[in-house]
């Protein structure tokens, strides 16, 4: 018999998960014969709410990382748990489904399509999600509100900064309501006003309980985070002041 305890599952009581737990994990990619360690036993978890940066040379392992927070691929070996998934045993299903309900990706080049407006762009992202039109118009405009673009919604990317192209494509990433966002470098295009720009929005996004995982070369980026890691020949350190 099973006994389920109640007050286990209370949301309101209970503390929240970790985002992410990953345990004694490896990524070995084997190409024309040569195998390449990406990740070489990566223990980390990183909490609910959180404001992470990854830094790290070339090659370090920063975006292997990163699509496995990104349900994108699994590891070798070892555990990486998303919530309470663990991707080694997860369904195809389920993992296509963490990634259109769980998980907002931003990526350097913002990979809006130039032909859409801005509103059109964030509602793609809600594509997967199948809702009604009137709660898609409502989550499209509440996204582009958070990013500060409520004035831009029927203007197309050319008509855009690249500051503001930026903040589209998180509003893209967060309409879905993701448990976390996962940037690659969100402000390796941008001027130094812009990347405030972008630093701006997602603290704010941070500040309302949204996990942040930011790939980043640049040390101001890093600064502002809660915690930093460095990633370098596959293993993962905390650098945190
Ligand atoms: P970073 O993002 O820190 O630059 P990556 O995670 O892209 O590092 O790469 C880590 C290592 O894994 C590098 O040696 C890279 O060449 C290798 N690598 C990454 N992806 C693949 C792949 N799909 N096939 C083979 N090797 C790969
Ligand atoms: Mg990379």
């Amino acid at each position: 018999m099973t006994i389920i305890d109640q007050t286990a599952t209370d949301a309101s009581t209970a503390p929240a998960l970790p985002a992410y737990r990953l345990a004694g994990v490896t990524k070995t990619y084997t190409q024309k014969g040569r195998v390449v360690h990406a990740l070489k036993g990566v223990d980390v978890e990183i909490g609910t709410g959180d404001f992470v940066t990854i830094q790290g040379p070339t090659g370090g392992g920063k975006s292997t990382l990163l699509q496995l927070l990104g349900a994108l691929d699994v590891p070798t070996s070892g555990h990486v748990l998303i919530g309470e998934t663990d991707l080694a045993a997860a369904s195809p299903a389920q993992l296509a489904s963490l990634r259109a309900r769980e998980i907002g990706f931003v990526f350097q080049s913002f990979n809006l399509i130039p032909t859409l407006t801005a509103a059109e762009n964030v509602a793609m992202g809600l594509e997967p999600l199948g809702l009604d039109r009137a709660e898609r118009d409502a989550r499209v405009a509440d996204a582009l509100a958070r990013v500060g673009l409520s004035e831009r919604g029927d203007h197309r990317p050319g008509e855009l900064s690249g500051g503001q192209q930026q903040r589209v494509a998180i509003a893209r990433a967060i309409a879905k309501r993701p448990r976390v966002l996962l940037a690659d470098e969100p402000t390796g295009n941008l001027d130094e006003q812009m990347r405030d720009e972008i630093l701006t929005a997602l603290e704010h996004l941070n500040a309302e309980g949204l996990t942040l995982v930011v790939v980043t070369h640049d040390s101001a980026v890093a600064t502002r985070a809660r915690r930093r890691l460095r990633l370098d020949r596959g293993a993962i350190h905390d650098i945190t002041r």
